[in-house]
């Protein structure tokens, strides 16, 4: 079989707490499928900054760039600024890999409950394509005048074609591939006359290209809106940075909980590692306490599976998961439950 080197970053906060307990179960999974995963593991984040002065060492890039795959938890805590554990870490892998496309399934499971009176699974089936190197996160801007009453800020969204067309053309054959083959194109192009009229040009282009693909553009607002009132007819949704990390914590919100939200953060061209994590944040209000849902980076961990070329690892992973949050027994807070992180993970591995 097949042996993979996959880095993990397991983070802050409960980063190490899901990271870990889904490590196991992935390996299972691997295993089973005759295949071997040499984990390393890399201590960066809050810790490595208070003692360093920065959230990973300089040579951090070099070092993951040979990887086949990493694994990551999630970071930030209180005692760092926020800016500074996302922008000396998370964000500079997603940028120098190319890790152009995060992938962001927002499916309600079986067995669990969405806020939305009256829906069910049938009804909220979709992925989100956000463009994950650029657009309102490229990192341009600066302060002005700080301390002054003229005091100001500029924040800088900058869009390429080349960028645009890229993860655009991913979401146009990801729908092609997908049973209903609709396309929703987040957009704001009304207010932002620059960056979302490139935007709404470039799908229009791309979207020549895929006849079979049913595709209009939303605004962002109304898109949002639209996920609530009527989920049932979208799909895919292709979205810019910034809206579609939104679009993405609001579509875990609606099935079901922020903690089963998976995401994949990828490099089509595999020219670099790509990067799996679970959606969600660091979330100290319940770190340290072992109660996080697993699940998101359980779920994280069977898409790496699956991009690493073991698809049957893959289904064997996510059908566990789905058989536990079937039955119900084993649940997490946020689902309901009294279950802990690793009642939940023990679970899934009984499924397994
Ligand atoms: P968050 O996602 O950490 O938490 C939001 C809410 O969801 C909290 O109430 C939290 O308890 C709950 N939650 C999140 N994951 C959960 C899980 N697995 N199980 C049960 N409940 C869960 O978002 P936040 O509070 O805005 O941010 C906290 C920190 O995380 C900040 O430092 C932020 O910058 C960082 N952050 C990091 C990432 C990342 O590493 N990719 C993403 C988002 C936020
Ligand atoms: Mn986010």
């Amino acid at each position: 079989g097949r042996r993979y080197e996959v880095g993990v970053i397991a983070g802050d906060g409960i980063g190490p707490e899901v990271a870990e307990a889904a490590i196991p179960l992935i390996e299972k999974a691997a295993v089973a499928a005759g295949a071997e995963i040499a984990w390393t593991r890399y201590p960066w984040g809050c810790d490595y900054y208070h003692e360093h002065g920065r959230m990973m060492p300089a040579d951090a890039l070099d070092r993951l760039a040979p990887l086949d795959a990493i694994f990551f938890g999630a970071v930030g805590r209180p005692d760092v600024p926020d800016h500074v554990s996302v922008w000396e870490l998370i964000l500079p892998i997603r940028q120098a890999f190319s890790q152009y496309v995060n992938l962001r399934p927002m499916r309600l499971l079986p067995g669990v409950s969405t806020p939305l009176a009256g829906r069910g699974a049938a009804d909220l089936d979709m992925v989100c394509v956000r463009e994950n190197g650029e657009g309102e996160y490229s990192g341009l801007g600066a302060r002005y005048d700080q301390g002054t009453p003229e005091e100001s800020a500029e924040q800088i969204g900058r869009f390429t074609r080349r960028g645009i067309e890229r993860v655009v053309r991913y979401a146009f054959s990801l729908a092609a591939s997908r049973p209903r083959r609709l396309l929703a194109s987040a957009t704001k192009s009304n207010a932002l006359q620059h960056s979302m009229v490139l935007w709404d040009e470039v799908v229009r282009e791309v979207a020549a290209d895929f006849p079979e693909v049913e595709w209009r553009p939303y605004h962002v607002d109304a898109l949002a809106a639209r996920m609530v009132t009527h989920p049932d007819t979208l799909d895919v949704i292709v979205a810019s940075n910034l809206f579609g990390d939104i679009l993405t914590d609001l579509g875990a919100a609606i099935t079901g909980s922020l903690g089963l939200a998976p995401g994949a953060n990828l490099n089509p061209d595999r020219t670099h590692p790509s990067m799996f994590e679970p959606i969600h944040g660091s979330a100290p209000d319940i770190a340290g306490r072992g109660v996080a849902n697993p699940i998101g980076a359980i779920q994280a961990g069977a898409l790496m599976l699956r991009e690493l070329g073991l698809p049957s690892a893959h289904d064997a992973l996510q059908n566990a998961v789905e058989q536990v949050l079937t039955e119900g027994t084993v649940r997490t807070p946020d689902l309901g439950g009294v279950a802990g992180t690793s009642e939940m993970a023990e679970a899934v591995a009984e499924a397994m």
